[in-house]
This record gives structure tokens, sequence and C-alpha cells, in this order.
């Protein structure tokens, strides 16, 4: 039996690092990693949101077949049903010492882990236009128990993760600096996205959840105002927030790498969704399907695994985290997930490539509900929204940055058809009722001209809030 060491990052874009391409990113603990890995080039989040994210992997089904379908607050969740089975339960029933160290957020799916308790510590800002919050001070203490944990000599197998909060910190910098200037840097700023602004006339063909984000989403609106050289600045303190997070999984791995057993040690990093880092306007994530939100980074290193930096093409995603453990470890896959084990590719062979991946979303705190599918292709991407059956279609090919809805098009009907097809037919088979539920949002959350910069004012779940 070998160890299993899972690593999750929370709110980290596949685009965030530089192994995904990014060239202002400095990660060097995660680029080591994967120089021995295996990575999936096209993973998928299931849903772009915390706590619906992490319960459907925890227990490998989609969201809506977990029931976890938001935050809380005013659409409240209900946690999970004892009698599934979760990736804690599976592996603690086989005999490992299954330990999780830092965000839960769970809805009970960490069933199964026993929990350290996590508390703020302090932690040094070194430059007053980064500051850090909880975020970081709770990955500082979680990474420190993690650290003390690994440093025990116990013979049994375990799994481990280190569940960390960061990059989440962006969403606390976003708050500080929405209205007060950045004190003046030395350092460069990244460049803009290549997709930072939407054409003259394409807000109008949007659905109206994504034309409207704003205002559902309090740091969606908090960037309305701001002009590009904050979104620069919002993009070095995201990719400043990803460096802390490389930084302690630099200090975890270190310590995995002290044990007799290191090398008997598989090693798994991965995020439970990513980060909009400024495409289209736009900042942290809700419910838009974009790449930036979605696709995560997945690795796998360790014994058994093809290494080398060696790349998976071919479209995968967090749901197949819980089969292909079990598959790895040699252990029964439960019946009724929606992912397929991984360990085919990971051993490096070749396999016939899937024909799409799916997420969902439905609402974040309830106070506007917008139900939405994703279906991705190797080519395209198509989304589905209730509300005034708003549809998009990208071509990632030619438009990687997914700035023309080709939905309006005409010239796009036959690949249309094909994907509105994929969806009905991925609902009916995993018993989604998605075409039957409702949506909600108050007329006044529709009622400016299209686009998020032309937001004012709060937003819904901020004056429902402060009533
Ligand atoms: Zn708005």
């Amino acid at each position: 039996m070998k160890n299993i060491l899972l690593i999750i990052c929370d709110q980290l874009s596949a685009q965030a690092l530089s192994a995904y391409g990014n060239t202002d990113s400095r990660t060097p603990h995660l680029d080591a990693l994967m120089a021995r890995g295996t990575r999936f080039a096209t993973a998928f989040s299931n849903c772009p949101l915390c706590m619906p994210s992490r319960a459907s992997f925890w227990t490998g089904r989609y969201p809506h077949q977990t029931g976890v379908l938001s935050n809380g607050r005013e659409f409240p969740v209900t946690p999970i049903s004892s009698d599934v089975p979760t990736l804690g339960s599976i592996f603690f029933a086989a005999g490992y010492q299954t330990v999780h160290f830092g965000k839960c957020h769970d809805a009970g799916t960490l069933r199964g882990f026993d929990c350290a308790e996590i508390a703020r510590v302090p932690v040094e800002a070194t430059d007053p236009t980064l500051p850090v919050n909880y975020d970081t001070e709770q990955d500082r203490d979680a990474t420190n128990k993690i650290i003390t944990w690994l440093a025990r000599d116990e013979s049994r197998p375990f799994f481990a993760v280190a569940d960390l909060n960061n990059p989440h910190d962006i969403c606390n910098w976003i708050g500080r600096f929405e209205h007060d200037p950045i004190p003046p840097i030395s350092d460069p700023l990244p460049a803009l996205p290549t997709n930072l602004h939407r054409a003259e006339g394409e807000f109008e063909r949007l659905p109206l959840p994504v034309q409207y984000l704003c205002c559902a989403h309090n740091r969606q609106a908090q960037i309305a105002e701001w002009d590009e050289h904050k979104i620069r600045h919002y993009l070095r303190a995201y990719l400043h927030y990803v460096s802390r997070a490389d930084a302690e999984i630099g200090r975890i791995l270190a310590a995995l790498n002290a044990r007799a057993d290191a090398a008997e040690t598989l090693i798994v990093f991965m995020a439970d969704h990513g980060d909009s880092m400024g495409g289209r306007w736009m900042a942290t994530k809700h419910c838009t399907f974009y790449e930036e939100t979605v696709r995560v980074p997945l690795v796998f290193a360790g014994p058994g695994i093809a290494g080398s930096g060696r790349v998976a093409e071919g479209l995968v995603s967090l749901l197949d985290l819980f089969p292909t453990l079990c598959d790895y470890a040699g252990l029964p896959i439960p019946p009724g997930l929606g992912g397929a084990s991984l360990l085919p590719q990971l051993r490096g062979e070749v396999v016939a490539p899937r024909e799409y991946v799916a997420a969902e979303w439905h609402t974040e705190w309830g106070f506007t509900i917008e139900p939405g599918r994703m279906i991705r292709t190797p080519h395209h991407k198509y989304t589905h929204y209730l509300e005034s059956n708003g549809e998009e279609l990208y071509d990632l090919h030619s438009d990687p940055g997914e700035l023309r809805n080709l939905a309006t098009d005409p010239a796009h009907i036959t690949v249309l058809e094909t994907h509105r097809q994929i969806l009905r037919e991925h609902a009916a088979r995993t018993g989604d009722g998605y075409f039957n539920l409702t949506w909600k949002a108050a007329p006044r959350w529709r009622s400016h001209t299209p686009g998020y910069r032309h937001h004012r004012g709060p937003t819904a779940p901020m004056e429902v809030s402060s009533r």
C-alpha cells in the first residue's frame, strides 16, 4: 500500500501556473513537482464554487447528485447522507491513516478524514500592496500542522490532505483596494489579459446571468470602476497569493522528503476551481464557465506514474479523482460515480478521448438563482442558462479567449445542435432535473445597460444583507 499526499489550492486557475503557460508566475516547487510527474492539460472543475466543487470531488458525484449546490446563507446546504461513500470513508475502511489539514467547506463530504482544527497564525506581509488575511494565516497553520504530522514515525500507510486557501486571499485584496489607490511599487506589473475587452455589442448576446454577473457578485461589482492599471495590480496580487501557496507546498514536500517512505508516496496536486484573472474584465468566480474559472491544474507524481513532466492530453474532470485513487490503491470503485479512473493515462497508456466533460452552477448564496450547465468538448464550449434560455458557444481553437459567442450565429447551428443534444443526453443519463429547475433574479438586478462596467451601487447579496 502506497501513501497518498493530496495537495489542494482554492481558486487556482491552470493558466496561473508557468507549466500551463503563464510567463509572470513564479512557482518553483509546483514546477519541480510537475517536472517529475504527469499533468493533465485540460482538467475541469465540476462547479466554479467552493462547497459544491468540494462536495463533488470528495464523493465523486455531480453537484446535482450530492445536492450541495451553494455556499449557504439564503440557500442552505444539507449535509450529504451518511450512506454516500466518500474518499475518506473508503480509505479509512481500507486501513489507511486518513488525515486532513486546512480548508473544509465540505458539507459532510470529508467523512472518514480526521480533520485538524485550523487557526489563524501571524504571517508578516512583505509588501503593503499585498496584505495578508485569514486565507494566508490559516495556510501557515495548516502547513505547520501537516509538517508536524509528517514528522511522526508510523508504519501504517497514510492518505493525508493539505487543503490550502490560497490564492483565495485575492478576494480580500479586491475588497481592500476597491476604492483606495495602490501605493507605488518598483517591480513590473503583469501584462493585461489578451481577452480583457469584449467587442461592442457582445454583451447583449450573452445569457442574462453573464450580462449581469456584477449584480449578483460582490467582487465583480467592486471592480466596475477600475482602470486597466488596477487590473494589472489585481493580476500581480493574484500571482503573489499563488506564490504564497507554492511556498507552503515547498515546505510540505520538504517534510515529506525527510521521511524514509517518501519514494513510496503518490503526490496529487489540484484546485477546487479557478479565478477569472481579469479575462473579459472579470474577477474571482461566480456563474460563468470560462476556462479561467473551470480549468484547473491536475498533477500526479510518485511510484507507478509516468514522469519527467509528461503532459496527458484529453478532457478529464475532478470527478475522476475518486475512481483514480481507488484504482491506484487497488480498492473497489463504488458504483454510481460520475468520473472514471485516470490510471491508464498516468501509466503512460494512450486512451480513447472523452467526448465531453460537464460542469454546473446553481447559486452562490441564494439571493439570485441562475441554474446553468456547461458542456466542454475538445474543440468547443457550450453553456446553457435557464433564465431566458440563454446560451453560449465558443470555438476554443479560433477563439481561446471566449469572446465571440457563436450561439446566435446561424452558421454554427449544426455545432450548436450537437452540443444541445449532448447536454440533454447527459442530463437524462445522470438523473439531472436541470431543465425543470427555476431561476430567480429580481428585475432590479437586470436593469442597467448590459455589461458589468455599468454596474453601480450594491449587489443582490449586499443589499439583502444590509436590510
Ligand atoms: Zn450590475
